[in-house]
């Protein structure tokens, strides 16, 4: 009974040590056993695997020349550690060298086994190359999208369903200069301002029946707490179910274009009132030239038949006087023009400031009466002579003093006033009148410029004026400027360089 017991169990165990040969053999993964570190067995995949015909190549062989070199250490220590425990190591990676000396990935599991009594390990190994390899490629296509997603232009980040910022792309995390740890987990709203928060939060909740949502505007914050205006494109995606997993968008600084597009509107606006000024310059003008001719035709008809002398003066002034107005305007025209072809040339000399406002103002008496207009002029003590041209400083100075009497109010006050500041003489010409807007003031010294320029309007004038004073006091190496009230008055004041005799 024992010894058939004793039969039974020996067939089972040679049954069971063939089934157990047979695994080994056909199994698919490479199987070796090594022992005192030299190859004793290896299964057909694993001949296959180390690039051998059988496994008569690889027997007897140290077990090391197949591994690499980088993986010694590796592979010595765990076949100590399996004999150590005695049972399984863990799956590690290493590189195997071929018999052709190709070396390929490997993944091996160690397990503690005895061969011909001495202690022997058994290794399982799983050519992984051709899975690292794709692993690699992989990474590094990874890497190449991760790289162009950095540095785009614009910036990108990814929301999860609940608003909270999952990516973003290093030209967001510059864009509003935090760290991308401290954006990263944070809801998108951190980020924009009370009017875009509140916009959000009134769009997110959409994006589950949209796909896309374009040209949002939103304003971002910086850490330092500056903001940015962005322009949106948003991209949600769904689960296959349909429900909203979350977003994708690219928003883009839009503050510089949105600077040149208001300059650009600027630009256009003041293109067009320069070309309806153009219109009303010719009007003015041709106005302003014939206006003195027919005051002159008509006085000059009428003094013709008037047979009191007295009156015949008279008219005979009136004439005088249109005609030297139109004198002005074709001698501000004509030197406008000269200015503006750079030909005009001025011969300086040395002269009397205090003496030649003092003159001119003399010559404004009768329409300072006429208006009941009061003048003062306040000359500085000791006040230096100054470098100039006689001609245009009479021009300057009629001009100026003209126009603080055209836009004046009859009763008005005028006031002038010349004093040394530095190197330079200040002349001030102060009146009582109208005063300019504050939004035309900028452009009053521009050729044909006038602050109205209605066809309805009161003043004649051609807005020549003043562009031709500031080309002549800029000629003389000094500067012009104005403050002005509306309704309280204007205050025009230029220099001129003092005379260095
Ligand atoms: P014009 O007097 O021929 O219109 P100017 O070039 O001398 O041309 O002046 C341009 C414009 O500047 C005037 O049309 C007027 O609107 C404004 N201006 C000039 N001087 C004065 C002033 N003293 N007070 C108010 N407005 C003025």
């Amino acid at each position: 009974m024992k010894n058939e017991q004793k039969n039974i169990k020996d067939e089972m165990s040679e049954e069971s040590e063939e089934k157990y040969r047979k695994l080994v053999e056909f199994s698919p993964y490479g199987i070796a056993i090594h022992s005192r570190g030299r190859v004793v067995y290896v299964n057909a995949s694993g001949a296959e695997l180390m690039g051998a015909k059988s496994a008569d190549e690889l027997i007897g062989k140290p077990m090391m020349d197949f591994v690499h070199p980088d993986y010694h250490e590796v592979v010595k220590k765990r076949a100590q550690e399996t004999q150590e425990r005695g049972n399984a190591g863990r799956l590690i990676e290493e590189k195997f060298v071929r018999l052709d000396g190709q070396v390929i990935d490997v993944e091996v599991v160690a397990i503690p086994s005895t061969h011909q009594g001495e202690p022997a390990t058994q290794v399982i190994v799983q050519n992984i190359t051709d899975r690292k390899q794709a692993e690699e490629a992989l990474k590094e296509s990874e890497a190449k999208y991760r790289n162009l997603y950095d540095s785009a232009p614009d910036m990108y980040h990814s929301l999860n369903n609940e608003g909270i910022i999952v990516d973003c792309n290093e030209t967001w995390v510059k864009a509003v200069g935090y760290i991308k740890d401290e954006i990263i987990g944070r809801p998108l709203t951190d980020f924009l301002t009370k009017e875009s928060k509140t916009l959000f939060e009134k769009d997110f909740p959409k994006l589950n029946k949209e796909k896309t949502r374009i040209n949002l505007e939103r304003e971002y914050v910086r850490k330092d707490g500056s903001t940015f205006l962005a322009s949106l494109n948003v991209i949600s995606e769904f689960e296959n179910g349909g429900t909203l997993i979350g977003t994708k968008t690219i928003s883009r600084d839009v503050t510089e274009q949105r600077k040149i597009e208001g300059a650009l509107k600027t630009a256009y606006t003041d293109l067009k009132s320069l070309d309806e000024l153009k219109g009303n310059i010719i009007a003015n003008v041709t106005h302003e030239l014939r206006t003195p001719i027919t005051i002159a035709e008509s006085a000059l008809e009428l003094a013709m038949d008037e047979e009191d002398e007295k009156k015949k003066k008279e008219l005979l002034g009136m004439a005088i006087e249109a005609l030297t107005r139109q004198n002005t305007i074709v001698g501000d025209l004509i030197e406008a023009s000269q200015l503006g072809m750079g030909i005009l040339e001025l011969e300086f000399e040395s002269i009397d400031l205090g003496h030649n406002l003092d003159s001119i103002v003399a010559e404004f008496e009768p329409v300072f009466i006429k208006r009941e207009m009061k003048t003062e002029v306040h000359i500085e003590k000791g006040l230096p002579s100054v470098r100039a041209n006689q001609k245009q400083l009479e021009h300057i100075l009629r001009n100026l003093i003209n126009n603080s009497i055209k836009f004046n109010k009859k009763g008005g006050k005028i006031t002038l006033s010349a004093a040394k500041k530095g190197k330079v003489v200040e002349v001030v010409i102060k009146d009582t009148g109208i005063g300019i807007p504050k939004d035309k003031l900028p452009k009053i010294f521009d050729r044909f410029y006038q602050a109205d320029s209605s066809t309805v309007r009161v003043y004649g004038g051609t807005g020549l004026g003043l562009s031709v004073v500031r080309d002549l006091i800029e000629a003389h190496g000094g500067e012009i400027g104005v403050e002005s009230r509306e309704g309280k008055g204007s205050r025009f004041f230029f220099t001129l360089p003092v005379a260095r005799d």
